[in-house]
């Protein structure tokens, strides 16, 4: 057995097992041998059976002297019933609806059985149970009679199953290479790799269960920072096109403008440009509220790119929202008379010439596109942008070195294009180092001036009514309205059935002469920009839909953003649904439900009533939440932590110092590089 062993070729793992344990990620000995217990049951104790107390959680070793299966009739069940022995008495011992018990568990078997003695204190009710036998001898218990593992699992996958094949993997821990610096060991006394993998899936205490976790949780921070660092290194070393800043070009291109430029948007395009002009590779996340404007300072380096005789490429998650970048480009790129193609799955244009796909190709192909907008279909093989300076990516954090290679084989000149990313995502300052380590960032802190603020309220039940008689009022004045619904029921996994109810009790009852449109994760995402593209042409005033609904998409007649549910949220992803209105000019509105009537609650979604500042809001949710509910944390491209904590700032702070310090000593041994590298600082595009 090897680490990557398939998880298949272990012993008593089936097609369907192996299924089921891919469903978790374990595909290889490797992928199960780290997949860490979330916590333990403490069943360490193993008592006579005479010392037993009510109530306890305990373990208690001794010998089956009877066992039946027996039927309930008035309940209906199957009720195992047995006599277990030891020393000092008898216990008695019920399961109930397992009756193949009685298969595994015959009369004199040696057992160990774990679990709560019952009020009376003389039986347990369907305790766990572990056989002794030649293979498995007293002392080297896995589910019973020791500080038991328990894992988060799924359908049909049980905590038996996973702490039987780990056990099965235990053998090799000592022949795994340690891939930790043997400092950091010494100076945080960690344990080495195979006694804290023993010891974090079968601790013989609590204190060892917690150094090895202490580890792993160093471990998975300092290896995300050390990729991140290097792969910082890898692009800081890269050459860039220098793109020259034409200075008069630009300051006639602003006084067009029809209006000033703030302050914040002066500073980020300068900081851009400055980029740009060095021959090293710019690599720099653009972040702003909605709304703060920051399509125009990505119109300005792209106005440098192009004005150079470069070419750039302008990436958006969606097709639609492709679609709107193209118009707002071509609008502002009028006069200069750049060539700019549209390409997604299903379009295909040239400054509004619809095009075959194999005519745009070879425009493209040929140098005769400047700017090419789309989605992730710009990237495939099959598009050579010859003299590509410049890609920008919309709502995708990190690009993958491996996207960036890719385009560099592009570019005749085997130099990378520069990378600009833009978000509309407040990180919060902590998390920023963390996460955006091998990014530099520019930030719009402020919206543009005479912004009419959202109106958010926190309504009330007994205001229902007047909210839906608002409603009815904006959609006949010609407005139109989301109403977001928050996944109800956990089973429900794209929260079809609780926007499902919602849409039809909003159709039949409240609104019966309204058109209502319904957007849910259960569509491709062909459909949902259908329904997107029909709410954008009117086709419905009302748009009913789950938290699916895109970051960024402009409908500038909508004009009330109602939330159910909105406890559900986070602050800074309501502050993200809320944005969805107030971009045209008319007044909008955005309405929050809650049921939940707890003090706190009432108080952070009153919060939302007062501060727009997607910062603050995002800080706030760190502060009540946690990382993992941080709007845009997802969105990072880092892999998905399994132990550690983002907001261990303390932990964070020592982890990047020691990354730093190998990095600065070269000192990176083989192992420890294999290990960065089966880490993906990924792109996911959907
Ligand atoms: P986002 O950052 O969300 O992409 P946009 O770039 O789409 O924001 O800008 C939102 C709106 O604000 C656009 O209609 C844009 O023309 C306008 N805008 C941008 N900058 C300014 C400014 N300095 N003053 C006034 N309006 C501006
Ligand atoms: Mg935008």
């Amino acid at each position: 057995m090897q680490l990557d062993t398939p998880i298949s070729e272990l012993s008593r793992v089936g097609k369907t097992t192996a299924a089921r344990l891919k469903l978790l990620d374990i595909n290889t000995v490797a992928d199960l041998i780290f997949y860490f217990p979330f916590r333990y049951e403490d069943y360490s104790s193993v008592k006579n059976i005479v010392d037993l107390q009510p109530n306890e959680a305990v373990s208690i070793h001794g010998k089956i002297q009877l066992i039946a299966n027996r039927r309930s009739f008035r309940k209906r069940t199957n009720v195992t019933e047995a006599l277990i022995g030891d020393d000092s008495g008898v216990l008695k011992v019920v399961w109930f609806n397992q009756p193949f018990l009685i298969k595994a568990l015959k009369t004199g078997d040696e057992i160990y059985l774990s679990g709560k003695v019952d009020e009376t204190g003389t039986q347990m009710v369907s305790p766990d149970y572990e056989k002794i036998t030649f293979a498995r001898k007293p002392g080297e218990t896995i589910h019973t009679a020791r500080l038991v593992p328990v894992y988060h699992a799924t359908n049909g996958v049980t905590q038996k199953q996973i702490r039987f094949l780990l056990s099965l993997t235990v053998p090799i821990f000592d022949s795994l290479e340690e891939y930790l610096p043997s400092e950091i060991i010494k100076k945080y006394a960690f344990p080495t790799l195979s006694v804290a993998l023993k010891n974090i899936h079968f601790p013989d205490n609590d204190k060892l269960a917690k150094k090895s976790r202490e580890r792993f949780q160093f471990e998975e921070l300092f290896l995300v920072q050390l990729a991140i660092l290097l792969s910082k290194k890898e692009m800081d070393n890269s050459a860039g096109l220098p793109v020259a800043f034409i200075e008069k070009l630009t300051k006639d291109f602003v006084a067009e403008l029809p209006f000033k430029l703030t302050d914040d948007q002066k500073k980020c395009s300068w900081e851009i440009i400055q980029d740009l002009e060095k021959p090293k590779l710019m690599n720099r996340l653009l972040e702003g509220d909605v709304g703060s404007g920051k399509t125009i300072v990505v119109a300005l380096a792209l106005l440098n790119v192009l004005a150079n005789g470069y070419k750039a490429i302008l990436m958006a998650p969606t097709e639609i929202l492709a679609e709107q970048h193209y118009k707002t480009m071509r609008k502002l790129f009028l006069k200069q008379k750049f060539r700019i193609v549209l390409l997604t799955g299903n379009k295909r244009e040239i400054d509004g010439e619809k095009l075959s796909k194999v005519e745009i190709l070879s425009k493209i192909n040929f140098g005769e596109a400047d700017l090419i907008i789309g989605t992730h279909a710009v990237i495939q093989d099959s598009v050579q942008v010859k003299d590509l300076a410049l890609v920008v990516v919309d709502e995708q954090h990190r690009f993958g070195v491996h996207q960036r290679k890719s385009l560099m084989l592009r570019d005749n000149k085997g130099l990378t294009p520069h990378f600009l990313s833009m978000t509309a995502t407040p990180i919060p300052r902590s998390l920023v180092l963390a996460l955006y380590g091998d990014l530099d960032l520019s930030i719009i802190k402020h919206l543009p001036p005479n912004r009419k603020t959202i109106v958010t309220k926190l309504v009330g039940e007994a205001q229902r009514q007047d909210a839906y008689n608002f409603i009815e009022e904006q959609v006949k004045s010609g407005r139109q309205v989301f109403v977001i619904c928050p996944l109800i029921d956990p089973s429900d996994k794209f929260g079809y059935k609780s926007v499902k109810q919602e849409f039809e009790k909003l159709d039949q009852r409240i609104f019966p002469e309204i058109k209502i449109g319904l957007m849910h994760g259960r569509l491709k995402s062909k459909e949902k920009e259908e329904v997107m593209q029909k709410f954008l042409n009117k086709e419905f005033s009302i748009l009913v839909s789950t938290s699916v609904i895109e970051v960024g998409i402009d409908v500038p007649n909508a004009t009330i953003m109602m939330i159910e549910g909105a406890d559900r949220f986070g602050l800074a992803q309501l502050h993200q649904f809320r944005g969805r209105v107030g971009r045209g000019e008319h007044q909008s509105y955005c309405f929050l439900f809650s049921d939940n009537w707890s003090e706190l609650t009432q108080k952070r979604l009153k919060y939302l009533e007062s501060c727009s500042d997607g910062f603050k809001l995002a800080e706030k949710d760190l502060e009540l939440r946690g990382p993992g509910e941080v709007c845009g944390v997802r969105q990072s491209g880092l892999p998905d932590l399994k132990i550690a904590s983002l907001t261990d700032v303390e932990l964070l702070k020592k982890v990047q110092l020691e990354a730093k310090t190998l990095i600065e000593k070269k000192e990176i041994s083989q192992s420890l590089l294999n290990k960065i590298k089966q880490l993906k600082l990924a792109m996911h595009f959907e």
